[in-house]
């Protein structure tokens, strides 16, 4: 049997097993054994796979069909620039997220060339997404980037990932509940975080890929889905700069309530914008 056949094969049996876009996954997980982009198999499919490639095959379909999320099962996955190690330690980065990323990018290219030193931090790196990509996109040699987890597995995944994306010697990551390690205060330019926002009760409708496989822990925001952007502007009152900056991703019905929360803290500069499917997913501010 030849590429063509097995990805035919494998489009039909995960369709019967009810996985969305099963054409897609299915080239996915050809391109990943393959070595090849998804734009390249066309060259490979009237070859044979090899045994080994077969099973592998198998494997991912079986997982697939399981309900896993096809980002699980390729082991990996793109947020902006990069190509990022992805499992069941962290949440899945997604494409809404890389938006964020180019808002504090801007901001922080915007701060004052002074000699006085930079830091970056990314709440809840998971992955370790956010903080990688900027400190792979600035164009400042004078900021520490250091991305903060709860969960060590989280961390460990991160530093994984800055290992694999060479940037190791360029990005810092602690195991941290929050901010609650710092103990100078205004010693942080900008804060970045895209923290679990779903309200507990909403989790349990999220769709089983989401619900069953990603970790509950960079999901459930509480009961109202809004205490970390509560618990992160109290600690960012203390710890940014004056002039310091937060950037956060917000639930699409949040920005409001995030909004009061910022000012009732004291920010100025007060923005929520919305994602490229036109649903509130930014709220940035500043500590003047
Ligand atoms: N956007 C995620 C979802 O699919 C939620 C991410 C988060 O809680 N930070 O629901």
């Amino acid at each position: 049997m030849v590429w063509r056949e097995i990805l035919a094969k494998t489009d039909s049996y995960l369709a019967g097993k009810g996985v969305p876009e099963p054409r897609t996954a299915a080239e996915l997980l050809a391109a990943r054994l393959l070595g090849a982009g998804r734009g390249s198999l066309a060259g490979a499919l009237d070859l044979e796979p090899s045994e080994r490639q077969l099973e592998a095959m198998r494997r991912g379909m079986a997982r697939l069909a399981a309900g896993e999320p096809v980002q699980y099962v390729l082991g990996e996955w793109d947020f902006r620039r990069l190509t990022l190690k992805c499992d069941r330690r962290a949440l899945i980065p997604r494409p809404e997220t890389e938006e964020l990323v180019t808002a504090a990018l801007k901001y922080l290219d915007a701060l004052p060339r002074d000699g006085s030193g930079r830091l970056v931090v990314d709440v809840g790196t998971g992955t370790g997404a956010i903080v990688l990509s900027m400190a792979k996109e600035s164009s400042r040699g004078d900021c520490v980037f250091l991305g903060t987890d709860v969960s060590e597995d989280a961390v460990a995944l991160a530093r994984e990932n800055a290992e694999r994306c060479g940037l190791s010697d360029r990005v810092n990551f602690a195991v941290m509940d929050g901010l609650d390690d710092f103990d100078e205060p205004q010693c942080v330019d900008a804060i970045v975080s895209n923290p679990p926002y779903v309200e507990t009760a909403a989790c349990e409708r999220l769709d089983p890929r989401i619900r069953d496989h990603e970790p509950r822990i960079a999901l459930d925001g509480g009961a109202d889905g809004l205490g970390f952007y509560d618990r992160y502007l109290t600690d960012a009152v203390n710890l940014l700069k004056p002039g310091g900056a937060v950037f956060f991703e917000i639930g699409d019905t949040q920005g409001d309530a995030v909004k009061k929360m910022m000012f009732d803290c004291g920010f100025d500069d007060i923005a929520v914008t919305k994602d490229f499917a036109g649903f509130d997913r930014y709220a940035s501010a500043v500590l003047k």
